[in-house]
């Protein structure tokens, strides 16, 4: 019994369940679940349901059970229903002791379906899904009765149990629910029950060669484990009255109490990537991308690999909201979420991702000066960190332009910048090679125009960043872009066109020798950092080795999300 005030209606889910708890619906109970099937690895729409479904039980002192959907033996495995109770966990939420599997239910649903079958609800129909298909009719005329719909009880019971038994070939037969083949919903046109398919199970081995299907078997697993609030997405709204009639007709009474009740929610839509687990699938066996867990992924082990926190998920979720429309979502916003985490959180260093030596002329060969860098100037809490600095440095290539047009504001032949946390530094000439490439710069510096000293006044442009050369550790970088060039890859299908053909080429850059400060040495696998003017980044806890970080760049420093809010 729910004794306390229900929490305020932040999107219309809460408001159904504040209507059932003032109604006494379920006595008080709000209990959800989470049904993936374990065909794929979870994704970010996914990670909307998580949120959605444990975030509703939670606020409502209610209860979320994870439950496998594996009622498709033919695309299921282990390494699926692995890799989804990590996801889970790892963004935040806990199931307790309640893990269920369809497929604990094989026994009891084939008991219903016997039931349904004497109650003259269900039928063995032997016509092909070619058939099955024809007869069906269509939106705007009606279908037809299977040849098979009017067999006798006795026969139909006898053929079900030899479809269990292994009697028929897989296809020859199916159990069809007996409804309506002039609804005017195509899903209660007589819809397919139990299918036969041999197939080794994950879990039941070849103990079945006949499985329930979803809309069977959805309803009657909810009214099990007395699911209160069965949500899903949008696309099962015209499999609402299928739902309802199963838990009519089936009585589950004696193991379960309540009825369920499915409410349907738009799912969530990214913008520049593919959310289907068969495209992802797609993906990643045909070698477009490094496994489920490629950074560029929109799965969550995928974004967990690129740096991403559960929290900044958890924070996207709670901002694109619950709607009861399909939209597409910015991919803006989610990078928008975890920079402004790591804004506050991630220590700033210097790292030079494409280093370009340059020689100070004036500054005394072998000195070193142990100069004071802010950590974090957004959380002064984060105090600062000693940087060495020396004759010899490096800064990044695109610093430095011969001939630079009017807006460039770093550093060209006679001009000057600023170092961040230390001097100003005049070019004076590039050294280059027989092919005109650039190798060096010699510069002088200011002794006067050091950050924070007395005399440190003077202005100039453009501030740089840059690590000491004999300091410096090597470290590779991983920078990413968009899966997808497009916005909305999918839309291409429509058109015909493959969504792969809309494949960003240059969706990864590895740099192999970036240099970064000293102090990274101490840096572990799963840290996070802001490199000063290239983004936030992560190191990688797979790649990464005793003194060679690998780098994958979580997010670039220009967030967009505020443009995109503008254009609407
Ligand atoms: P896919 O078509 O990618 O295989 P699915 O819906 O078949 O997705 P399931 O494993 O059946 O994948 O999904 C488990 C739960 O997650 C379902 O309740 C489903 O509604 C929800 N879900 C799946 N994709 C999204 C999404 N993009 N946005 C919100 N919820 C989603
Ligand atoms: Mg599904």
């Amino acid at each position: 019994m729910n004794t306390n005030n229900p929490p305020l209606p932040t999107n219309f889910i809460q408001a159904i369940i504040n209507d059932d708890l003032k109604n006494n619906k379920n006595n008080g109970r709000v209990h959800t679940r989470f049904p993936p099937e374990p065909n794929g690895y979870l994704h970010i729409g996914h990670a909307k349901a998580i949120c959605l479904n444990f975030g509703l039980a939670a606020a409502n002192q209610g209860l979320c059970n994870l439950r496998f959907d594996d009622t498709n033996p033919s695309k299921e495995d282990v390494e699926y229903v692995e890799s989804i109770q990590t996801d889970v966990k790892w963004l935040g939420f806990d199931w307790e002791d309640r893990m269920f599997y369809t497929s604990d239910y094989f026994e009891r649903l084939y008991e219903y379906a016997l039931g349904l079958i004497k109650s003259g609800d269900a039928y063995v129909c032997n016509l092909s899904a070619q058939e099955i298909r024809e007869f069906r009719g269509t939106l705007t005329s009606p279908g037809q009765d299977s040849p098979y719909r009017n067999r006798s009880v006795e026969e139909n019971l006898d053929l079900f149990q030899r479809m269990k038994a292994g009697e028929f070939p897989d296809g020859s037969r199916v159990l069809r629910a007996k409804i309506d083949m002039a609804s005017p919903n195509l899903n209660m046109r007589d819809p397919v029950l139990y299918r036969i398919l041999r197939a080794t199970h994950h879990r039941t081995g070849d103990k079945w060669c006949i499985y329930p299907m979803y809309d069977y078997a959805h309803p009657l697993s909810d009214a099990l484990e007395s699911i209160t609030h069965s949500i899903c997405t949008l696309e099962f709204a015209d499999h609402r009255p299928l739902y309802d009639w199963a838990l009519e007709k089936v009585d589950y009474s004696r193991e379960a109490e309540g009825q369920p009740q499915q409410i349907e929610f738009a799912r969530l839509n990214l913008s520049h990537t593919v959310m289907s687990k068969r495209k992802l699938r797609e993906l990643v066996m045909q070698g477009y991308v490094d496994g489920w867990d490629d950074p560029r992924m929109p799965t969550i082990s995928g974004l967990r690999r690129r740096g991403y926190t559960p929290e900044s998920i958890r924070d996207f979720c709670d901002r694109i909201g619950v709607a009861k429309r399909d939209s597409m979502v910015d991919m803006a916003l989610l990078e928008h979420c975890i920079r402004e985490e790591l804004n506050l959180q991630a220590p700033r260093v210097m790292v030079v991702l494409r280093p370009l030596r340059v020689v100070i002329e004036n500054y005394p060969e072998g000195q070193v000066e142990w100069l004071e860098a802010e950590n974090n100037p957004e959380n002064p809490a984060m105090g600062s960190r000693p940087i060495p600095f020396s004759r010899e440095i490096y800064i990044e290539q695109e610093d430095f332009m011969e001939n630079p047009s009017k807006k460039f504001f770093r550093l060209s032949l006679g001009g000057e910048i600023r170092l961040k946390n230390a001097y100003i530094i005049k070019c004076e000439s590039a050294v280059k090679d027989e092919n005109g490439a650039i190798l060096e710069l010699r510069c002088t510096y200011d002794p006067d125009s050091r950050s924070g000293g007395a005399t440190s006044g003077r202005k100039v442009k453009g501030t740089s960043h840059w690590v000491s050369v004999d300091h410096a550790i090597k470290a590779k970088v991983r920078l990413y872009e968009h899966l997808f060039s497009d916005e909305n890859p999918d839309e291409n299908e429509e058109g015909g066109a493959d969504y792969k053909s809309e494949l960003n080429r240059n969706s990864i850059t590895v740099l192999e020798d970036c240099r970064s400060e000293p102090g990274l040495a101490a840096a572990e696998p799963g840290n996070r950092f802001q490199f000063l003017r290239q983004g936030y980044f992560f190191v990688d806890p797979f790649d990464s080795k005793e003194g060679e970080l690998v780098f994958n760049r979580i997010v670039s420093l220009r967030d967009t999300w505020a443009k995109v809010q503008k254009s609407k």
